[in-house]
């Protein structure tokens, strides 16, 4: 996902999408700030995505969050002023709040400033086991009304796609592999986060069939 402002997709929006007494103009843009954003704060810090609002008011463009303190983050002439000042404006906040965690950890928790270790999962595989086929599954599809649902499958070694339905002869067994990140300077979006090594290599254990280290370090 771009996190850079000048992506930013902005949809329309009418009157029937907020609530008269609610501090948005009746018609607008909607757009998103990623959660990650901005990207040089460490992934554990990040938040969910933010839904924006934009819009005239006052004769000029005004910036607010929908789901949180519903606060104006940027004002300006145009829309694209107002919202780059927000994409500042939460780029501000959000770095001040990734140092306050970070010195929060190591001062009143006793921790590093960031989780040492981090397992990513990067690949997953799910085998679909029937008595006359092994395929490696595709996706679900939903039976009709009062029937089993059918896995779409592909052969081990490929070929066209074909269907096997779900019943108690089939089992799926799911196959995930992944690295494991210990103080190497990666900082993974999507990992599970420990301070300690023991808790980090129990749950690549558990939740990996495969979990390679990641020797950054030693290249
Ligand atoms: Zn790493």
């Amino acid at each position: 996902m771009s996190h850079n402002p000048q992506d930013v997709q902005f949809s329309t929006y009418g009157p029937e999408r907020f609530a008269e007494h609610l501090p948005f103009a009746r018609r607008g843009y909607l757009f998103t700030v990623p959660g990650g954003f901005p990207e040089d704060t460490p992934a554990h810090t990040n938040v969910t995505d933010w839904e924006m609002a934009t819009y005239r008011a006052r004769g000029e463009w005004e910036v607010r969050d929908i789901n949180g303190e519903r606060r104006v983050w940027g004002t300006g002439p145009s829309r694209r002023t107002a919202v780059g000042l927000a994409f500042q404006e939460i780029a501000r906040k959000r770095r001040q709040r990734a140092k306050d965690i970070a010195e929060k950890r190591v001062t009143v928790l006793g921790l590093e400033p960031v989780p040492p270790y981090a397992v990513e999962v990067t690949g997953a595989v799910t085998l679909v086991l029937a008595p006359q086929a092994i395929g490696v599954l595709r996706l679900i599809q939903p039976g009709d009304y009062g029937q089993n649902a059918e896995y779409r499958v592909v052969d081990v070694d490929g070929g066209d796609p074909y269907d096997i339905r779900a019943d108690n002869s089939v089992t799926l067994r799911t196959t995930q592999v992944g690295v494991f990140h210990d103080r190497c300077g990666h900082d993974p979006e999507d990992a599970a986060r420990f301070e300690n090594e023991t808790d980090a290599v129990a749950y690549a254990l558990q939740s990996m069939a495969m979990c390679w280290p990641c020797n950054v370090l030693d290249d």
